[in-house]
């Protein structure tokens, strides 16, 4: 099979300062992507004079993706291979990547050859006009319409609006991170796709820049239509985060107070009919909603109290501030 050579960038695109870049590339089952992907890689950040590893993720492959890994970074030096023991998924894999990456600025980009590696300098380019995220837009997407592009826009449009973080394209691999940004990002479940309002919540500046975008080329996708359920699931918890992560009392127990609010002014309605009108209300349904509120209530209100110490215990576990500073100026800390 002939290979059409990946389009590179002629002309150096980061000219000011040449900093040290590690690309994050998770693998699964990608063996004849591999060596094209290595090569344009390593071809488009030399020309651009740019010092870099490229920290390859393998996610458990099963083609013989492990074995040319080892051998590729057996041979090279600009290659780190983090082989993980089985199959976790992207997620789990780009975390690996950021866990193990070196230098200023991390890219994480498909090992498929979907994302065009000749994009990286461009997005590095940005990242250095101020921005500590910078991701990918698929603005020509070489994906199925009905089975990839529609449930794509449509969690596209509803992560814009629950996050408030307005993007055309979350699902884009290819994004260009500060380091000190990504060793802030926690990654559990399918999240990797929500890593810009992740980014946002830390305190982050983001800046959207169009990409190329090819179609696959060698192998398959590893996801069908049933990752937009777990999309969906993963924005609940993302809502949550951003809106209620240091203060679960002001949701639940809001929510709780409001219930056996209703409960205490219905059941009061009750006693009167009871003790006042002399009226039985044993059988009124009205009872059994006020049972219901009072303990809904009461259970929604403990759960608050039982979120404020998982919280206090989530932060200072692990000494994490509930606010991220950007820049301290003036003051010399030290001598204080
Ligand atoms: N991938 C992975 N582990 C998995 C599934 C996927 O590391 O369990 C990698 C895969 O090798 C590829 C990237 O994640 O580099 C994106 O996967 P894919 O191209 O199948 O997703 P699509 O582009 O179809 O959304
Ligand atoms: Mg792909």
């Amino acid at each position: 099979m002939v290979i059409s050579p990946i389009a590179v960038q002629q002309e150096p695109m980061v000219p000011v300062s040449t900093p040290s870049v590690s690309a994050v590339v998770p693998i699964y089952n990608e063996v004849e992507s591999l060596p094209h992907l290595i090569e344009a890689i390593s071809n488009i950040l030399t020309l651009n004079c740019i010092t870099y590893k490229i920290i390859c993720v393998d996610d458990g492959s099963t083609d013989g993706s492990t074995e040319l890994l080892r051998q590729i970074a057996a041979t090279r030096r600009d290659v780190v291979a983090i082989l993980l023991r089985r199959n976790y998924g992207q997620t789990p894999a780009m975390a690996a990547g950021f866990k193990y990456a070196q230098g200023e600025v991390i890219v994480s980009l498909d090992a498929d050859l979907q994302n065009d590696p000749a994009d990286i300098p461009i997005l590095i380019n940005k990242l250095y006009e101020g921005y500590d995220l910078v991701s990918g837009w698929r603005k020509n997407r070489q994906d199925a319409a009905l089975s990839r592009l529609l449930p794509s826009k449509i969690a596209n449009w509803l992560i814009g609006q629950v996050t408030g973080v307005k993007l055309h394209d979350y699902g884009c691999s290819l994004k260009a991170y500060r380091a000190e940004l990504a060793a802030d990002l926690n990654l559990y479940g399918d999240l990797h796709r929500f890593l810009p309002a992740l980014a946002f919540i830390e305190g982050a500046k983001i800046a959207e820049l169009p990409v190329r975008h090819h179609a696959r080329r060698f192998g398959s996708s590893k996801y069908g239509l049933g990752r937009t359920l777990r999309v969906l699931m993963d924005l609940l918890t993302i809502w949550f985060m951003k809106k209620f992560l240091t203060r679960p009392m002001h949701v639940f127990g809001g929510l709780g107070m409001i219930l056996m609010l209703g409960g205490i002014v219905i059941g009061g309605y009750l006693t009167w009919i009871k003790l006042g009108l002399g009226e039985s209300i044993g059988d009124r349904p009205l009872l059994i909603l006020v049972v219901i509120l009072l303990l809904t209530g009461l259970q929604l209100f403990c759960f608050g109290l039982l979120g404020e110490l998982l919280m206090r215990t989530y932060h200072e576990s692990q000494n994490r501030p509930i606010y991220r500073v950007r820049e301290i100026i003036g003051t010399n800390l030290n001598s204080v």
